[in-house]
């Protein structure tokens, strides 16, 4: 990393972390004429988004998957070629994309003329801060405005012994070289959910811890029926509304304990429950920003702390928790800082794109809420088995639902489970944010679209509610 041209500078905006909603905070500021400056902590640029989160976790996913394509096709089969990658060997596939996305983000600081301070930042005044780097040296930056953007990790209780080496985080399961026969996944969130099924995917046996009701709570009711039904279709075995007692690492295994009784034993634990903000070491408290208990900051609808010139964006502040979210919270702050209005749009209707297998995508209301909200509601169905372009490629679980208003026909919510899902959802967005009339369904009836497609199936859907008007 680049040393700043001068230490001891002050700039316009100081940003501390690199990850998305660093880097968006930064670019954003920087592109509007500002002087700023980012100091990160780690080895390199991209946060936990490029080094543990994201596009590790995404890139691991994409090899299995196309393993697990070869190893099902009748093609493959019948020609005798199938394969069995390692966990170890299946990520080399992510430390190329890694290096790539750092090379890339590299390049915007250099082009826009933002230093990068390697070194750990805590606030010596509200306008200062101090930054230790590994070396011991240590230098101070003061700035008009402040950026926090310093991500979050996993939340681990005091009762588990992470030094055992088959208890694991999701930060720490990226150093995992064998492949297990067995898992236990406590955590039924996102992390948990997704993890549950690739490792499924490699042929280990996998049970699914959830504390809560229902997987994914705040999705769709038939998005998550559909979801716990293929997890379980796969062999998952989920448990909800279960607690651990004790968790026990063995020699030979990982023994959880629940409080209803029951027990399980893996070759290893994922612990996937709950994350908690990066506040601690900033010195938050001793300028008069308190953080919640599990560490993250609480922000206005400005994204603004206690201290107004100090703002806080992305994991830190807590749901939703997305790399996408995280990096338009940091433009939406830099716009802030810069013009003192900002795109409400940027930080609201934030869509959910979940990587399971097949993935999740949603936008907007769910039918729970819009039937606890008494909305007068429709809803339309597509099918993916019924669209030729999902036979013709095999792909042909999933479904896209649309919910309107039965009497403006405004578009309220888009929900989708399958094969690229997470792309799909996008055109229904797309509508759906027009404002007044043009977001209406009939965008999707009247609409002409390309044959064989995916996005066919919002014309379907369109034509499905529709037609059950009266
Ligand atoms: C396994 C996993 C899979 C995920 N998959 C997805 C996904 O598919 N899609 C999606 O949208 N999101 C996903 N996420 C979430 C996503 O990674 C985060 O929402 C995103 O990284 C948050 O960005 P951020 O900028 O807030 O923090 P981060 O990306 O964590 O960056 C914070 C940075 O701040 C630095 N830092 C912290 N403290 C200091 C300090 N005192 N001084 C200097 N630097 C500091 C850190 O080193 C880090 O580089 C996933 C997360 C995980 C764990």
């Amino acid at each position: 990393m680049q040393d700043a041209q001068r230490p001891d500078d002050h700039y316009d905006v100081a940003v501390i972390g690199s990850g998305p909603g660093g880097e968006g905070a930064a670019m954003q500021a920087a592109k509007a004429g500002k002087s700023v400056v980012v100091i990160e902590r780690h080895t390199r640029i991209g946060g936990g988004c490029t080094h543990w989160g994201t596009i590790p976790s995404k890139a691991l996913r994409y090899s299995i998957f196309q393993m697990t394509e070869v190893n099902n096709s009748r093609l493959f089969r019948e020609a005798g070629v199938s394969v069995n990658f390692s966990l170890a060997e299946l990520r080399r596939s992510a430390s190329s994309v890694i290096e790539q996305q750092v090379h890339i983000r590299r390049g915007f600081y250099d082009r826009n003329r933002v230093p990068i301070l390697p070194g750990r930042a805590r606030f010596a005044d509200p306008h200062t801060l101090l930054v230790e780097c590994d070396d011991g040296r240590k230098f101070k930056v003061s700035a008009d405005h402040i950026v926090i953007a310093t991500g979050s990790r996993p939340f681990r209780p005091s009762d588990v012994d992470f030094n055992h080496p088959r208890i694991f985080d999701s930060d720490t399961i990226l150093s995992l070289n064998e492949t297990p026969q067995s898992i236990t996944i406590y955590g039924a969130g996102v992390i948990g959910c997704e993890t549950s099924k690739r490792i499924r995917n490699l042929g280990m046996k996998v049970n699914l811890i959830n504390t809560r009701d229902k997987l994914l709570e705040f999705l769709d009711d038939e998005i998550i029926d559909a979801l716990a039904y293929h997890l379980r279709d796969r062999g998952v075995l989920i448990r909800h509304r279960e607690e651990y007692e004790r968790i026990e690492g063995r020699d030979d295994g990982v023994v959880i304990v629940l409080k209803s009784g029951k027990q399980l034993r893996t070759d290893v634990l994922l612990w996937a429950n709950g994350r908690t903000g990066n506040s601690d070491g900033l010195g938050l408290q001793e300028i008069g920003i308190n953080p919640l208990p599990r560490g993250h900051l609480k922000v206005n609808e400005n994204l603004q702390t206690e201290i107004p010139h100090i703002y806080a964006v992305g994991d830190i502040i807590g749901w939703p928790s997305l790399a996408s979210a995280a990096y338009d919270q940091g433009r939406f702050a830099a716009t802030q800082i810069v013009s003192g209005v900002s795109e409400r749009a940027l930080v609201r209707d934030i869509p959910t794109g979940i990587y399971t297998s097949p993935e999740i995508s949603s936008v907007g209301k769910t039918e729970r809420e819009l039937t606890a909200e008494k909305v007068p509601y429709e809803v339309g169905h597509a099918l993916f088995r019924s669209l030729a372009r999902a036979q013709i490629t095999g792909r042909t679980v999933g479904m896209l639902k649309i919910l309107f208003h039965r009497e403006t026909l405004q578009l309220l919510g888009i929900h989708c489970f399958g094969a690229n899902a997470s792309e799909i959802i996008h055109i229904g967005q797309a509508i759906m944010c027009q404002p007044g009339e043009g977001n209406s369904l009939l965008y999707f009836v009247n609409t002409t679209f390309n044959y064989p497609t995916m996005a066919e199936a919002y014309r379907v859907a369109a034509l499905n509610g529709f037609n059950r008007l009266f």
